[in-house]
């Protein structure tokens, strides 16, 4: 426990997140390998259509009935939150909510760390999302020192990681690229479908945390290719440049999304990340060279897959959202999937939907 996180490898502090060999508290994208990824898609797609029909339904409702999950949100958030409130309802668990510290004993002097302490005792999950980079992780160590630990989930931590965005993303481009069109693919996530593919990254990559968490998890796939287009000032940190190159992923940097949509099977926009400046110093930033226009569409690729982590502010042009590349409301749903078969993963309830999927599936 009183380790300082920042001396350890990565390798040691992923060991550290697990248990059994399994995986316990999700916190960092460098947690999940391809395999762990495929395992989590192909979950997903099997709750997807296992809760389409009503027994199905009722069937994943029992499940975790018995376990009782809390939202500690101190870090505005509607998408994620109510994400992770469906994913629990699909599974039966019931759950709870923090959302301002103001309403908890923290005026009374307690600190977080007690505050988390005592949730850790009448749930079973934590879920939190916190503006301090490194605190999902400092609590789930501090939870492996107790006599009663329960996982933690990493619903975004400050400007560092969102891996829980970052695997439905994944589980996003992985049923496009391989399965255009289709809305019920099988749920077979072996083959890379991204050999060949350019993805490239526009916006505030700096601070734009869906971005690093996505970087770490593409790096798994072989012939990848990753274009980062941002303001200099805004340009991906030499950390996710590093990692990169030391996996030997091909990517290039660019600074205007008109000159590079053409060669594009990929589009994720992100928003300016201003709650992040200090002096509004991002205001003089021209955004609009990191924006998608409805003219642009002319030089889109048939199956091109336009996504963003939302929410949106000037990014896409509302006109493009009902052409059919438009994947964002897509990911918002496959998220709600992602989010319950990483709980059912955390909580070992995964072998059960996949007996109930091949028991009413399999022909
Ligand atoms: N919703 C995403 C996040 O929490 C993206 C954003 O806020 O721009 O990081």
């Amino acid at each position: 426990m009183a380790e300082d996180l920042s001396q350890l490898s990565t390798a040691h502090r992923t060991a550290l997140l697990s248990r059994d060999d399994r995986l316990f508290h999700v916190i960092l994208a460098q947690q999940f390998d391809r395999e762990l990824i495929q395992d989590l898609c192909r979950l997903a797609e099997m709750i997807r259509a296992v809760a389409e029909v009503r027994s199905g339904a009722q069937f994943l409702n029992t499940l975790l009935g018995h376990k009782r999950a809390m939202l500690y949100f101190i870090q505005p958030s509607t998408r994620t939150f109510l994400s992770f409130t469906a994913a629990c309802q699909v599974l039966g668990m019931p759950y709870n909510e923090v959302r301002n510290a103001s309403t908890s004993s923290e005026v009374k002097g307690e600190t977080e760390d007690d505050t988390v302490r005592v949730l850790s005792q009448y749930f079973d999950l934590i879920i939190m999302r916190h503006p301090e980079e490194g605190f999902a992780e400092r609590m789930a160590h501090m939870q492996n020192a107790m006599r009663r630990a329960i996982p933690i989930i990493n619903g975004g931590s400050g400007k560092d990681q969102h891996p829980t965005q970052a695997l439905l993303d994944i589980y996003t481009l992985h049923r496009c690229l391989t399965h255009p069109g289709e809305s019920r693919p099988k749920p077979d996530y072996s083959p890379n479908p991204f050999d060949g593919k350019t993805i490239a990254f526009v916006g505030d990559l700096k601070r734009g945390r869906t971005v690093r968490s996505l970087a770490y998890l593409l790096c798994h796939y072989p012939g990848v290719k990753m274009f980062f287009v941002s303001h200099p000032d805004l340009q991906i940190g030499d950390d996710i440049v590093e990692y990169i190159q030391r996996n030997d992923v091909n990517f290039e940097l660019h600074d205007d999304v008109r000159t590079v949509i053409g060669d594009c099977d990929a589009v994720y926009m992100t928003r300016l990340q201003d709650e992040w400046d200090s002096q509004g110093e991002s205001k003089a930033i021209d955004y609009g060279k990191y924006c998608l226009t409805y003219d642009m569409r002319e030089k889109f690729k048939k199956d091109l897959v336009i996504m963003h982590p939302l929410p949106r502010r000037q990014e896409i042009d509302k006109r493009l959202d009902n052409d059919s590349r438009a994947k964002y409301w897509d990911q918002v749903r496959n998220g709600m999937w992602m989010r319950a078969a990483l709980i059912a993963t955390t909580f070992n309830i995964d072998a059960r939907i996949i007996d109930h999927y091949h028991s009413y599936y399999a022909h």
